[in-house]
């Protein structure tokens, strides 16, 4: 694809396949995006949430899939990236209906021949990868009494703390996360999981949701101090966990963020990806989110990969390893996190493809 206009955003459409995905029968409304194969088949969860409008659903599928190609190659998996987003129309509660979207779905991603292998995401469940897996064996992240392996968060939680640990080891030098401060924004799968293990570690957190209930939960079973939305992502912590969703660290933030260092789950964590040099530029070490959240695909996409247990272990203490790695050279050089693991990144794409000059492929993957 060559350069396009989506909603006002001037994009280099370098996607391999875009798919809109409508059933009037149904009122199913979505999107496939299928950013690279080079690696691999196509692999990026579903996504199910509120959009304005499709457009927006598109402009999130061409990036959460771009991000996924970055996150497979530099997770060292052999898979390229991909995402399905599906609008939330306020209809999903009805069950039914729900499964009948979901097989929908898994009709088209049948038709697509094994290019995108879908799993669950924001909004998705593994009950919801079990009837897609009525249509299409292109799934994973199916519970284990359907075959698959389960729900990812306890992996992706795993390597988000690896990443909150290092983040502190390097920038701060504390030992251990004993006595950090540490603010978990969104109490969701991975966010609870890792306030348990951040508290179990000596940790102090405070955590925000939108959901209350789920704070005041953490509250009374771990402790956790509550913390509003609006407040955790200036509070007064050294690391600030990211686990709701994306986009949630603006230009006009910088100035403001107290936390020394960002760590996270969500995906897309940065507005903008130029705010990695302006968030450095501030003292703010952040670690790049399709790194410290890793653990996830990791752990799913063995499922697709073939992987046992144990390969799935060295796997996961083998990401814990490089984005240590990726902090320590960055610390060391005048380069940011962010720029090394694009580059890790990029570098497997392009030696998979065959490209004796990967200047341009960096750079457009770098936007
Ligand atoms: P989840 O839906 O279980 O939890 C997200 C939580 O964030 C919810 O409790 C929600 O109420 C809260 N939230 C939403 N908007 C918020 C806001 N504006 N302010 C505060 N809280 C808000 O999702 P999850 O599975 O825990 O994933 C969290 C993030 O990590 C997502 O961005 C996801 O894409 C990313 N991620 C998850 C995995 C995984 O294995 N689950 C893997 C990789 C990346």
């Amino acid at each position: 694809m060559g350069r396009g206009q989506v909603s006002g955003l001037d994009l280099e459409l370098e996607h391999d396949r875009v798919e809109l995905v409508s059933d009037p029968q149904t009122g199913l409304r979505g999107v496939i995006a299928i950013h690279s194969r080079v690696l691999g088949p196509a692999m990026g969860g579903l996504r199910l949430t509120r959009y304005p409008g499709l457009e927006a659903a598109v402009v999130d599928a061409l990036r959460l899939s771009r991000a996924m190609t970055l996150k497979n190659s530099a997770a060292g998996l052999d898979l390229g990236g991909g995402k399905a987003v599906l609008v939330d129309d306020g209809a999903w509660a009805d069950l039914a209906l729900r499964e009948a979207r979901m097989r929908v779905l898994g009709r088209r991603i049948e038709r697509l021949g094994g290019n995108y292998v879908t799993a669950e995401d924001v909004g998705t469940s593994p009950a919801d990868m079990v009837a897609i897996g009525h249509e299409t064996r292109w799934v994973a992240g199916r519970p284990t009494d359907a075959g698959g392996r389960g729900d990812p968060s306890a992996a992706t939680a795993r390597t988000v703390f690896a990443a909150v640990r290092a983040g502190a080891q390097v920038h701060l030098g504390a030992d251990s996360p004993a006595g950090l401060r540490v603010g978990v924004l969104g109490a969701g799968h991975v966010g609870s999981r890792l306030a348990r293990t951040l508290v179990e570690a000596g940790a102090e957190v405070l955590v925000a949701d939108i959901r209350q209930e789920r704070v005041a939960d953490l509250a009374a079973t771990l402790g956790v101090v509550p913390v509003k939305p609006r407040d955790l992502i200036f509070a007064d912590v050294d690391v600030l966990s990211p686990c709701a969703l994306g986009g949630v660290i603006e230009p006009r933030h910088v100035g403001l963020i107290r936390a020394k260092v960002i760590a996270g789950a969500a995906n897309n964590q940065l507005a903008d990806p130029a705010l990695a040099d302006a968030l450095d530029a501030a003292g703010i070490l952040f670690v790049p989110d399709f790194i410290a959240n890793s653990g996830g695909i990791i752990d799913v996409g063995a499922e697709v990969l073939g992987l046992d247990d144990q390969e799935v272990e060295h796997r996961l203490l083998e990401a814990e390893l490089r984005l240590k790695d990726i902090l320590v050279r960055a610390a060391d050089s005048d380069r940011t996190p962010w720029d090394l693991a694009v580059e890790l990144a990029h570098e497997r794409v392009a030696r998979a493809a065959g490209e004796a000059d990967t200047t341009a492929v960096r750079e457009e993957i770098h936007r």
